[in-house]
């Protein structure tokens, strides 16, 4: 059975994201989609509430697990009997950090291979900072996180602004 693994911090998880999860969906027997409790930057959500927004946008997609990790990827990877990473790719400045890690995941876990998807035209401008950002200035988020939680984006960031 093919296991990929799809590691981000998902705070929230965007159309953009969701777009790799369904495309890498199609290509692996098994997509576990981790939130990386070790790449923290400033959260807007602790780590539970990403995987229940993760788990609830692909509720229908049968084969993509949601699962969250603090653990070094490359052994997470090996524990969890994956054998691919899937990044997803906006620009040329994405690639130069994720080659990187690659070339790094590949030497703690040399069966673990890395593959990148191109983010679709529509989604390449769209990041989970940039969502947050425009929350802030209360831009409706509906083109930027799956529908399901644009509402409780916007109430997150409200809350977290005391408005
Ligand atoms: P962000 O950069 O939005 O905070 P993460 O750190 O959670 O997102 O990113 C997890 C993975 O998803 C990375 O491989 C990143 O390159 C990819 N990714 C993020 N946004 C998009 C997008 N709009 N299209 C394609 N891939 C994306």
């Amino acid at each position: 059975m093919s296991v990929a693994i799809y590691p981000g911090s998902f705070d929230p998880v965007t159309k953009g994201h969701l777009d790799i999860i369904k495309r890498a969906a199609a290509q692996f027997d098994k997509v576990i989609v981790c939130v990386m409790v070790n790449s923290e930057k400033n959260g807007l959500f602790d780590h539970p509430e990403r995987v229940d927004m993760l788990r609830r946008v692909t509720r229908d997609i049968p084969n993509v697990e949601i699962d969250s990790s603090n653990e070094l990827l490359a052994h997470y990877a090996k524990r969890r009997g994956a054998t691919c990473l899937v990044k997803g790719l906006r620009a040329m400045s994405d690639f130069e950090k994720e080659f990187q890690m690659a070339i790094i995941n590949r030497k703690l876990n040399p069966g673990l291979e890395t593959i990148f998807l191109p983010s679709r035209q529509n989604y390449t401008y769209l990041s989970s900072s940039i969502t947050k950002e425009l929350a802030m200035y209360q831009v409706p988020l509906d083109a930027f996180v799956p529908a399901e939680i644009a509402e409780e984006v916007q109430a997150k960031m409200d809350e977290r602004l005391g408005r």
